[in-house]
């Protein structure tokens, strides 16, 4: 951070670390009134180095909260099949409540297949067409992890997002299109911004909240900030680079999340939280 810098920063790790005390507690409360730990199954296909960190990270956190992992890897000349069939398996095993499979996997894959393989209430990372629909439809299921994460963020530092104009770069199905949906049920007005997307700086510079979801390092300088918005960067880049240049848009911006310690963690901590929900559900406890 620089001298200059005025925005106030949105620190994501002491927020999550809230959520997972409450998961912590939660999947205690569960295991003791029905002797079930709640289980999260980690599935990675290949071994791509970000990814085996990813998961290892998720199995470590699951652990400390007193969540069971299970792992199942894959090599990276798995089918679409072998890989569906594990997602199945996994789906139908009582003991297994919530599922992860690490994306991306290998280009070969049809990762959409994949991922609707997954059973919609163990959907905990929110990635199937169900939870898709549920988000858009309002309707109760499993957010996208980092979005959810994204949302409980700005809920933490009281965000007023009614009336506001929101403008969402980049419009994957993991992360832009359902940021943008949950800012939509939240009554702001959203713009999504993608590749061919004409003038992108005149569209950011509207922004009363800015989501960089771009996967391009510093992509968003602060000249495209609009004095006083909120600027969420989920971008995560080699070497701990967000999506947004920090030094230039905290100059501009109101609040700010740092990277890493500002998206990242919520992303874990929504992952948790959804996989103890998923195990209350299974156990037919709300
Ligand atoms: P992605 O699938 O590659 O999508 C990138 C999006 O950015 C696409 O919609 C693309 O537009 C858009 N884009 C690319 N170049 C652009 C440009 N010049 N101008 C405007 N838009 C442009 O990436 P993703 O999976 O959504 O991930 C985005 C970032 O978030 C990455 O840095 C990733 O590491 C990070 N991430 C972080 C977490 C976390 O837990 N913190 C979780 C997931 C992802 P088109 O659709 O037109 O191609």
């Amino acid at each position: 951070m620089t001298e200059t810098t005025s925005a106030v920063l949105m620190d994501g790790t002491a927020v999550a670390r809230r959520i997972v005390e409450q998961a912590t507690a939660d999947a205690a409360a569960l295991k003791a009134v029905t002797g079930v730990t709640p289980c999260l199954a980690t599935v990675l296909v290949g071994a791509d180095p970000a990814s085996v960190t990813y998961v290892r990270m998720k199995q470590s956190r699951s652990a400390k909260a007193g969540i069971d992992s299970r792992h199942v890897e894959l090599p990276e000349s798995a089918t679409t099949a072998e890989l569906v069939a594990v997602l199945t398996e996994l789906s139908e095993d009582s003991r297994v409540h919530g599922i992860l499979l690490q994306h991306p996997v290998p280009a070969h894959i049809d990762e959409r297949a994949a991922f609707e393989a997954i059973a919609p209430e163990k959907d905990v990372d929110g990635v199937t067409m169900h939870s898709f629909a549920a988000m858009a439809f309002g309707e109760p299921g499993f957010a996208s992890a980092t979005p959810g994460g994204i949302m409980r963020l700005l809920e933490a530092y009281s965000v007023e997002l009614a009336g506001k104009h929101a403008v969402v770069v980049g419009r994957s199905p993991i992360l832009g299109k359902p940021v943008g949906m949950l800012l939509l049920a939240r009554d702001a007005t959203v713009t999504y911004c993608h590749s061919k997307t004409a003038d992108l700086a005149s569209l950011t510079r509207q922004a009363d909240v800015l989501v960089a979801a771009v996967g391009k390092p510093r992509f968003l300088t602060g000249d495209a900030v609009k004095p006083g918005a909120v600027v969420i960067d989920a971008g995560y880049n080699p070497g701990n680079v967000g999506d947004v240049d920090f030094d230039s848009a905290a100059r501009t911006a109101s609040l700010i999340t740092p990277v890493p310690g500002g998206v990242g963690p919520m992303t874990i901590a929504v992952l948790l939280e959804q996989t103890v929900a998923a195990a209350r559900r299974q156990l037919g406890r709300r």
